[in-house]
């Protein structure tokens, strides 16, 4: 269910992350990127009429993936507490409510989606919060699918806790990880799902019956970059510890720049991207281009990338449809970019800035 060497580095190197004794043959699968454990996952796990908790803002491709496989979204809000006058907020002001969560577990839940550091708000779920979630799947017997791609990329001295290693979680968790995120390499496609066989043998299935098997090459390479980094793991030479260190610079450079025309960055404690609160261009110019129907931030994702030069995502799109029109007043900015590009981007804010000036 992947090339040897990369499934055995991977069993050892996530086994010690985990507390788990992994077997490479059973309790690893490599697949298609992380975007193919996903939907690999949802094919195997979930069945007609089943309910799925996704919590928003999400990863846009939880819900049609659940409904492929037959399932019914359910959907809870993280709630945002107010922030002091002149505050900037934070992803960490984005909290589950423990009472609606609970109230959304049925007889019919069969898995609960966590993204953690999530996309697209940049959230480190903290060990209160993932206790929280592993409490409610144990009484409801529900499986919890856990996208950690971005994983090593967490800021600020927050740490990244994988719920797999909380009590009485891994037999119920699938983990799914991403050698695009971890090592830089989006267009590799390697990806995997690390789970207890129970889980892992109805993907077997669906994997063997579709993919069969991820190409050669890109897992070999996986394989060895994850050999490297177990040497160095902690170390100040390892990748896991240099990346995220450049991409904080990254981040803080973009928060930053962000403010000086009144785009209003929530700071995110991982991921590589962050939404700004773009409420203060609502208020002043709520009647750009666009159909009447479209939400704010994507009539002003549009009109920025016109005029502006300077390309995000509204957020709307990470919220379910009945959800959307409360949350058109985010955008999301990618980080992820090196000297130049950040530089480029000050240049246009700069220029933004100047026409703004009365
Ligand atoms: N999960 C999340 C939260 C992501 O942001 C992405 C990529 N944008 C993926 C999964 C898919 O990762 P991959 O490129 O390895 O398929």
């Amino acid at each position: 269910m992947g090339y040897p060497p990369l499934t055995e580095i991977l069993a050892s190197f996530f086994g010690k992350l985990l507390g788990q004794e992994i077997d490479p043959l059973k309790n690893v699968l490599v697949t298609v990127g992380a975007y193919g454990a996903l939907f690999t996952a949802f094919q195997a796990l979930v069945d007609e009429g089943d309910e799925v908790i996704i919590i928003e803002p999400f990863f846009d491709c939880y819900e049609p993936m659940t409904l492929m496989a037959g399932g019914r979204p359910v959907f809870v809000t993280l709630k945002l507490s107010p922030t002091q006058d002149g505050e900037l907020d934070s992803a960490s002001n984005w909290q589950l409510d423990p009472t609606e969560l609970a109230s959304k577990f049925t007889s019919r839940t069969k898995a609960l989606v966590l993204n953690t550091p999530n996309n697209p708000l940049g959230k480190v779920f903290s060990e209160a919060e993932l206790e929280l979630v592993a409490s409610l799947c144990q009484q409801h017997d529900v499986i919890c699918i856990s996208d950690e791609v971005y994983q090593w990329l967490v800021y600020d001295g927050h740490q990244h806790i994988s719920i797999a290693s909380l009590p009485g979680m891994w037999e119920r968790t699938l983990t799914i990880g991403s050698a695009g995120k971890s090592f830089s390499a989006t267009g590799w496609k390697v990806g995997w799902a690390l789970g207890p066989d129970r889980l892992l043998k109805h993907l077997r299935t669906v994997h063997q019956n579709t993919i069969y098997h991820c190409p050669t090459q890109g897992q070999a390479a996986v394989a060895q970059s994850f050999q490297h980094e177990q040497a160095r793991f902690g170390q100040a030479s390892s990748y896991f510890v240099q990346l995220p260190e450049a991409v904080q610079r990254s981040r803080d450079h973009m928060v930053r720049s962000l403010q000086s025309v009144g785009l209003r960055p929530v700071i995110p404690q991982g991921s590589y991207f962050l939404i700004a609160d773009i409420s203060d261009f609502k208020s002043k110019m709520p009647d750009l281009p666009g159909d009447a129907e479209e939400p704010y931030d994507s009539r002003f994702v549009k009109w920025m990338i016109r005029n502006k030069g300077l390309a995000a995502i509204p957020a709307s799109i990470f919220y379910s449809m009945p959800h959307r029109k409360h949350f058109d007043h985010y955008v999301r900015f990618c980080f992820v970019k090196d000297e130049s590009t950040l530089q480029a981007m000050d240049e246009k804010l700069q220029r933004w800035k100047t026409e703004l000036r009365p």
